[in-house]
């Protein structure tokens, strides 16, 4: 006799449509993304193998290879957000027993660290207090020190607001036979990146911040030299979802085969996300890179400058400091949760808090893609104006 079952309605909530506020995100991320890209998601979804959505793919590769400035094959954007990148770098170069050795100045170099970590690399790590970057000649005694197989550096550190110079780092991994893999999720569309110029094996961003689209789409890359790594490997990639080879072959890009008919089938592609990515990128194109680039660091300087005459420093030394991403230290006896609070409640806008060794003593104000824009900060001047003590 079959059991009859009552349905419960316990978690049965009774909603309106959604209705939410409009914020101005100047945090660390995400940024608003763009209304032309918001419009583009919106548009009703192709299949997964559609032809149409295949010529889309290659369009996204081709934009993403321009905004990195490289001629890697393998650049293809990974369904998931900027960590899910971050572990496709790790999981695709990283074999059990390698020497991965990462630049930890912030946050994120942490997280590399555990990440590497749980692909079996031998992780050693070199540190700088949150806020500096490395010299080459520091990374050059490293590299003596430790011979790693990849050196792992975050070039625009999101926790501190530091930009990592690269210039020389490429050639100097290659004088010591190892990968270079960078982090680029808070630089990738806001700070100037030459990947091939610079020697970059593996790189990964999102597509929240500087791109200026919603997350969930994250761009991966890998040279051509780093390809020989993973197709050297011994043991088999332990991530299933972030396999560049099975990835390869759905992008395309594997074996030269962009011939629709090779490509197969991996995982259903989250078709509006990569809508949204791919008229981001083409919002840049036509932009230009030279002028988008050159869009953040005029609008973060004049941030900077607006920031300085209501009487607030900034933590890192003007040489380094991100355009995509300001720390502000939080003057002595200003609670800065409380001011972060009234910005959002009383004013819409979004900053964010600090992290670590920086936690309670700045705020993260981004100016990234969209949001890099004088109104953007003339907002946030006005509402800080009003909130801040005398
Ligand atoms: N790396 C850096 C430097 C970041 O700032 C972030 C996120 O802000 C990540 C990695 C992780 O990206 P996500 O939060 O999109 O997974």
């Amino acid at each position: 006799m079959t059991q009859t079952l009552s349905i419960s309605d316990r978690q049965r909530l009774q909603l309106t449509p959604l209705d939410l506020p409009t914020r101005l995100l100047l945090g660390p991320g995400p940024s608003n993304a763009h209304p032309a890209v918001l419009q583009a998601m919106s548009t009703s979804p192709l299949g997964h193998l559609d032809p149409a959505f295949l010529a889309l793919m290659d369009e996204i590769q081709s934009l993403l290879r321009y905004v990195w400035q490289t001629e890697n094959p393998l650049t293809i954007a990974i369904s998931g957000t900027g960590s899910a990148a971050m572990e496709a770098t790790l999981a695709n170069a990283v074999e059990p027993g390698d020497v991965v050795l990462v630049g930890v100045k912030g946050y994120f170099g942490y997280r590399l660290v555990d990440m590497a970590g749980r692909y079996g690399a031998d992780v050693r790590t070199i540190t700088k207090p949150w806020g500096q970057v490395f010299s080459l000649e520091e990374l050059r005694t490293a590299l003596e020190t430790h011979r790693p197989a990849i050196l792992a550096l975050v070039h625009a550190e999101t926790s501190t607001g530091a930009r990592q110079p690269l210039e020389g780092v490429g050639e100097l991994c290659r004088e010591f036979g190892c990968l270079l893999l960078v982090d680029t999720v808070t630089s990738l569309g806001g700070v100037p990146i030459f990947l091939d110029e610079w020697g970059v094996d593996l790189a990964y961003s999102c597509s929240q911040k500087g791109l200026g689209c919603s997350p969930g789409a994250s761009p991966f890359t890998v040279s051509p030299r780093a390809m020989e790594k993973i197709q050297q490997r011994k043991t088999k990639i332990a991530n299933w979802y972030l396999d560049s080879s099975l990835l390869g072959k759905y992008w395309g890009s594997v074996g030269g085969a962009s011939r629709n008919e090779n490509r197969v089938y991996h995982h259903t592609a989250p078709i509006n996300l990569y809508y949204g990515l791919r008229e981001a990128l083409r919002l840049i194109a036509d932009e230009g890179l030279a002028s988008c680039w050159q869009r953040h660091q005029k609008n973060v300087e004049y941030l900077w400058e607006q920031l300085e005459d209501l009487g607030l420093s900034l933590h890192v030394d003007r040489e380094f400091r991100l355009p995509t991403l300001t720390t502000v230290c939080i003057p002595d006896g200003v609670d800065g949760k409380a001011i972060a609070h009234q910005l959002l409640t009383e004013h819409n806008i979004e900053v964010g808090g600090g992290l670590g060794e920086l936690a309670g003593k700045v705020w993260r104000v981004g100016l990234m893609g969209y949001n890099s824009r004088t109104e953007s900060v003339d907002r946030l001047i006005e509402a800080l104006q009003k909130v801040l003590p005398r």
